[in-house]
């Protein structure tokens, strides 16, 4: 059912402390953490807390959910000081477009020059 936790899912894990992650905001519904394979000098990704396949299934099944992770992709932004530079906030959908977790997470990516179109 979607918004409870998948038994196979990394994410899930993570939420659950079964997996570890560097984790740099913690909230009630949302939680943010490095990547592991960073591509940017900031890469951090943030999660619902509850689990959504993909930003869209997201922000159809809970809207004020979606918006408290663009909240805190905002809030991660200021704490890192990549705003003024210019950052961006990424959600990768679909296998196609790279998505390899489908759990819901924004990538937020600053620290560098950031090219566009991205690959
Ligand atoms: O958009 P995509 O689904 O490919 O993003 C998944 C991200 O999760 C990757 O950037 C990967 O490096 C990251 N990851 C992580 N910690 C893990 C496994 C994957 O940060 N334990």
């Amino acid at each position: 059912m979607a918004g409870e936790p998948q038994a196979d899912c990394l994410f899930c894990k993570i939420v659950a402390g079964e997996v570890p992650a560097t984790v740099v905001r913690d909230t009630e519904t949302v939680l943010a953490f490095r990547d592991i394979n960073p591509q940017a000098p900031t890469h951090v990704l943030v999660i619902p807390k509850a689990h959504y396949r993909d930003a869209a299934a997201l922000a159809a099944g809970a809207p004020d959910l979606a918006a408290d992770v663009l909240r805190e992709a905002g809030e991660i932004a200021a704490q890192e000081k990549t705003v003024e530079r210019g950052y961006r906030i990424v959600f990768n959908t679909g296998a196609g477009a790279g998505q390899t977790v489908f759990h819901a997470h924004a990538h937020v990516l600053g620290g560098r020059g950031l090219e566009w179109p991205p690959g």
